[in-house]
């Protein structure tokens, strides 16, 4: 990793060197909530000034750029008494994502275990992926975040380059080549000690901010003991089954595949589409037979894919603490109350 410092007016210069040939996606603010606090999303933008690199987490992730919420797969058309298959990656144009959290880099990184280096790779995503230049921002946790707990406050992979904002100046960790030369067009001086005294100072106060946490210890081991634990029908009953939680997470990638035929039957296409497996329907199969009738069953098994099957898989675990789903939730139910109950703590 090569280390940076840039004036602040540099940045604004880089984010035209970026956006100068690729489309660029950052963190905007669309709104206010009922406490007057400003609402983030993360849109396509043509103006530095319209990104907000203060921003607190945002509503959705930017999971809409990179695994669409539905996604045409294939297309077919009769041709004569041949047909003829086509294939869409749905990716034009590189894109330069600037000012994704520590957190939001690591779901890339978590979710690139499986959707890249897993037997089945998905070429959708992983055309979408290798297309991407990501320039990560340091953040202010809120009261859900706890990413920390997660191993994913920072990032030490995934990422192009990294902004610290150290006041005066911003501190640049550089990751890829591309960012190396994309800098040696802009100022850019070697940091002293004083901007390391200083960055680290940043760090550890930003440690010390957080509010939820979630005891990781033995989890995967504590999950498999409480695999029948009542806990689960007192989550169950709370739970709405609306899948808002898989909505908001940067993560979640599930899918179900649908094939839709033309009333002339010379055209079919096949599409995907994102589920959430707090959904009824979701373990259905044909015939009827649904494997997770009741809400409990279907929460117990999101929180063992994330925290127990994805770890023993992939030796991390599939949540990155974003606190996303329990900030959405309406029946307020939280990964940091869940795991701490499954631990024996009070409800
Ligand atoms: S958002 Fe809450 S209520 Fe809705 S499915 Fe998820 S856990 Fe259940
Ligand atoms: S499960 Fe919740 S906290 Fe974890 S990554 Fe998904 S949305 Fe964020």
């Amino acid at each position: 990793m090569i280390f940076r410092i840039i004036k602040k007016e540099e940045l604004e210069k880089l984010f035209e060197l970026l956006a100068s040939g690729s489309r660029v996606i950052g963190p905007v603010e669309t709104g206010h909530d009922r406490n007057s606090d400003p609402i983030y999303e993360f849109s396509e933008v043509s103006n530095f000034s319209e990104i907000r690199l203060d921003h607190t987490m945002t509503k959705l992730p930017a999971k809409k750029y990179f695994l669409p919420y539905k996604e045409d797969l294939a297309a077919f058309h009769m041709k004569g008494r041949d047909w003829d298959k086509s294939v869409d990656y749905h990716c034009d144009s590189p894109s330069v994502f600037f000012g994704l959290h520590a957190c939001d880099i690591n779901a890339f990184n978590r979710l690139d275990k499986v959707l890249l280096g897993s037997s089945y790779p998905m070429p959708y995503y992983a055309a979408k992926r290798k297309n991407m230049f990501i320039v990560g921002v340091d953040c202010v946790p809120g009261p859900y975040c706890f990413c920390r707990s997660m191993g994913a406050d920072t990032a030490l992979q995934g990422f192009d380059l990294f902004v610290t904002d150290l006041g005066k100046t911003y501190f640049i960790e550089i990751l890829s080549d591309t960012a190396f030369n994309f800098l040696k067009r802009i100022k850019t001086s070697e940091p002293v000690e004083a901007d390391h005294v200083r960055y680290m100072d940043i760090v550890s106060k930003k440690n010390m901010k957080f509010e939820a946490h979630v005891d990781t210890t033995d989890l995967t081991k504590i999950l498999d003991m409480e695999f029948q634990s009542d806990i689960w029908k007192y989550w169950g009953d709370k739970c709405l089954a609306c899948g808002t939680c898989a909505n908001v997470c940067p993560t979640c990638y599930c899918y179900s595949v649908e094939e839709t035929v033309s009333l002339d039957l010379q055209s079919a296409k096949k599409t995907r589409q994102l589920y959430s497996c707090n959904i009824i329907d979701f373990a259905e199969v044909s015939g009827g037979h649904n494997f997770r009738p009741e809400r409990q069953t279907r929460l117990k098994y999101r929180y063992y894919h994330k925290h127990r099957g994805f770890v023993e898989a992939y030796e991390d675990s599939l949540c990155v603490g974003c606190g996303r789903c329990g900030e959405a939730c309406l029946a307020d139910i939280t990964v940091p109350k869940v795991i701490s109950s499954v631990r024996g703590g009070a409800v």
